[in-house]
């Protein structure tokens, strides 16, 4: 396990186009960080920059206290994990898992073991120790039963299982995970998601780990990159993105169902200041500082709920059940929102129904220039 820290790290692609910028970062021994974003947000150019497959344009990346900006990537002492799982085909699982190590010990070394007895004893022992990595390895991921099939002759998600093997038996100061998940189908992605959150604990290994899924983020992640245009916007724990959010996009990106965002007009009334918008006025917290003259709020769906009266008048649109809760969208003049109520809540309502929402305090302001107000 290592540190890995990105000071000022930019890359440009031939070409011109600009990937990454500025980013620093520091990732602490065994911490498990999720670099998120849109597409083509540089997420995983920043990855691969780690990992060596780009070349680093600006700046410096240090793993384990070494600069390794010119050092070939089989020399990082990094293992990394595709999309794409990349496995041998004509190999079976074990082989496709111990290649690795094998391959490093090979050259020129058949000739030698023939030659010197000394040398071939310590060739097996090498194979041993191989073996029980492997086997290692297999135990953690349930992969024993499989040892001896091909990669076709496996699930997309087992298949994912020995591309995670084979990083293991490797026994690298960091993980790199791109995309890992992606294309398994939802509900092993889940599954995949809680046991790789078990594995790190268990390992205690350093993992960075790039997805386009603010969820998996969340569920997996103990700090979170979030990155738009080649820039980083705010890295923070799951918990700090979601409850302070530095700007709309993280407001916006953090968070399922999707934060509510109501644009208006700052009005000043003496010390306190207010929202207004088309259909209606919130007053907003006191103490918040906020700059010119447009600014916005933003709700979480789950906070919001039917009152007798409330800021939000309009009319129901659709509801959505989904267990023990339901999405109702509300139509109130000038905006549309999202409310997340318990299925109680929404049973009596109809599509069609005038119904007011309120909330309990505005918890997000954010400034016309899409900042966190302070
Ligand atoms: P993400 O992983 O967030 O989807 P990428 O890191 O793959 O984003 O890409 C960031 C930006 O760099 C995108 O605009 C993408 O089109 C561009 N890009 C990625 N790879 C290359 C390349 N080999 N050559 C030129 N531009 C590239």
């Amino acid at each position: 396990m290592a540190e890995v820290i990105l000071q000022s790290v930019g890359k440009v692609y031939p070409g011109g186009v600009r990937a990454v910028q500025g980013v620093d970062l520091h990732v602490r021994h065994g911490e498990f960080i999720v670099l998120v974003g849109p597409s083509g947000c540089g997420k995983s150019t920043t990855l691969r920059m780690v990992a060596g497959l780009e070349e680093i344009s600006e700046g410096r990346i240090t793993i384990g206290g070494r600069v390794v900006n010119d050092i070939a990537p089989s020399d990082r002492d990094i293992a990394m994990v595709f999309q794409n799982y990349a496995l041998y085909p004509h190999m079976t699982v074990g082989r496709n898992m111990s290649f690795g190590l094998e391959r490093r010990r090979r050259h020129g070394s058949l000739l030698r073991a023939l030659l010197s007895p000394a040398y071939a004893a310590e060739r097996r022992a090498e194979t041993a120790r191989i073996q029980e990595r492997v086997d290692g390895a297999a135990d953690l991921l349930g992969l024993q039963p499989l040892l001896h099939r091909m990669p076709r002759e496996l699930s997309g998600g087992q298949r994912q299982r020995v591309a995670v093997g084979r990083a293991i038996v490797r026994d690298p100061a960091v993980f790199l995970f791109d995309e890992p998940l992606s294309n398994l189908d939802a509900k092993l992605r889940g599954e995949m998601r809680t046991e790789l959150r078990i594995l790190h604990r268990r390992l205690g290994a350093t993992m960075m780990y790039v997805t386009h899924d603010q969820e998996e983020a969340m569920g997996l992640a103990d700090r979170i990159v979030v990155m738009k245009d080649g820039i980083v916007q705010q890295v923070g724990s799951p918990t700090e993105l979601y409850e302070r959010p530095v700007n709309r996009f993280v407001a916006g990106f953090i968070g399922t169902p999707t934060m509510n965002i109501v644009e208006g007009d700052v009005e000043r009334d003496g010390g306190v200041l207010a929202l207004r918008w088309a259909g209606g006025r919130i007053t907003l917290p006191a103490g918040i500082a906020v700059t010119g003259t447009r600014a916005s709020i933003g709700i979480r769906p789950d906070t919001l709920a039917p009152v007798a009266d409330g800021p939000f008048r309009g009319t129901v649109q659709s509801i959505e059940f989904l267990g023990d809760r339901a999405d109702v969208l509300v139509a109130s003049s000038g905006v549309r929102l999202n409310a997340r109520l318990p299925t109680e809540r929404a049973r009596g309502l109809r599509e069609g129904d005038t119904i007011a929402l309120g909330m309990p305090g505005v918890a997000h302001v954010f400034d016309g220039d899409g900042r966190r107000a302070g």
